[in-house]
């Protein structure tokens, strides 16, 4: 069968643009350490009313734990580098991390490709998804990376002849997006200050990009703002980058002089009490997570007001 326009969703395969055109794959293998992953899905116990409200990812001797709560299940995972530890010993750690809960559960071990392609849109095949690029999953980017390969190639696409210029700007287009994550990525593993493992002691031995490096020395002395960050579009905006320094304790040494200054320090710390305060009323008046999920899947009454769930839905 003949066409004039074939999208690879082949995943890590890569079967059109990889196997069938040849077009080489560019590996990030030597900044992000990172290329097994090993997955279950853990039952939650009969009585499940303590279900966190969020994803979280925990730090292992050889990589990270992911632990995404869903309604009738956890889905759980230790993404780790094949260097630093084998897929057995991957698996009992992850198992022995969970606990007994995950006794019964089967484990799914997976390469991951780390990288991309040099080009995604090759002749008249363009691949999108994990036949396109892969980074690890730390920031959850692969369903972003085929949205925008998506809306891209929406906006690209003008006929069944491929004109090279248009081909080009797409490349260019889905080449910095990756690459950007790449290095924001990078930067989780350069500020944290965990290094009592071999593999977390060769995290900080990554060597980055000038611009990369460039711009974590400045960090130390300033946050990030708008024109410090990566200029590409990567999907991650300066606060990003902001809350993710802070949260690894990477913080500027000082405040901005200007602060020093400002008869309006005053009002700030107000408000952010006032933040305070507010979180506090509402983890101690709203509905649980569990029974809020009841309620959105509608088998179960809210306890809560009208105004709180307003709130809630807004
Ligand atoms: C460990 C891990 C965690 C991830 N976590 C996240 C996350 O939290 N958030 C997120 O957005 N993304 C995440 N991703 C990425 C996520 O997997 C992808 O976004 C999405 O599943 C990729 O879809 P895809 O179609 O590109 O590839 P796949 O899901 O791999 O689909 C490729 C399909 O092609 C089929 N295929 C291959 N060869 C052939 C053939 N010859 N003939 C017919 N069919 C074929 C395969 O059977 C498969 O069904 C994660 C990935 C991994 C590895």
């Amino acid at each position: 069968m003949k066409g004039s326009l074939y999208v690879d969703c082949s995943g890590f395969r890569g079967i059109l643009i990889n196997q069938a055109l040849k077009e080489p794959f560019v590996s990030f293998q030597e900044v992000l350490l990172n290329d097994r992953a090993v997955a279950l899905q853990v039952p939650y116990p009969n009585d499940r009313s303590d279900i966190e409200p969020f994803t979280s990812a925990t730090a292992l001797p050889s990589g990270w734990v992911w632990n995404i709560p869903l309604y009738n299940r956890v889905g759980t995972g230790y993404v780790y580098c094949s260097q630093f530890m084998s897929s057995k010993e991957a698996e009992s750690e992850l198992r022995a991390h969970i606990g007994p809960r995950a006794k019964d559960c089967i484990a799914n071990h997976i390469q991951m490709r780390i990288g991309r392609c040099r080009n995604a849109w090759v002749k008249n095949c363009v691949a999108i998804g994990l036949s396109s690029g892969f980074v690890e999953p730390l920031e959850s980017t692969g369903i972003f990376f085929i949205q925008l390969g998506i809306e891209e190639l929406l906006r690209h696409y003008s006929g069944p002849t491929t004109d090279p210029d248009v081909a080009a700007d797409y490349n260019r287009i889905m080449a910095d997006c990756i690459d950007g994550v790449r290095d924001f990525l990078v930067l989780h593993y350069r500020s944290s200050d965990r290094a009592d493992t071999p593999f977390w002691q060769a995290t900080k031995e990554i060597s980055v990009p000038p611009s990369v490096e460039q711009r974590l020395q400045l960090w130390k002395k300033r946050l990030p703002n708008e024109r410090s960050i990566n200029p590409c579009y990567h999907g991650f905006e300066f606060y990003s980058y902001s809350v993710m320094l802070l949260g690894l304790n990477y913080r500027p040494v000082d405040s901005l002089p200007a602060l020093r200054h400002s008869s309006n320090v005053s009002a700030a710390l107000e408000a952010f009490q006032e933040v305070r305060d507010r979180t506090s009323e509402l983890v101690r008046t709203l509905p649980g997570h569990l029974e809020y999920l009841q309620y959105l899947r509608g088998t179960r009454k809210s306890s809560a007001t009208a105004e709180q769930r307003d709130e809630i839905t807004a």
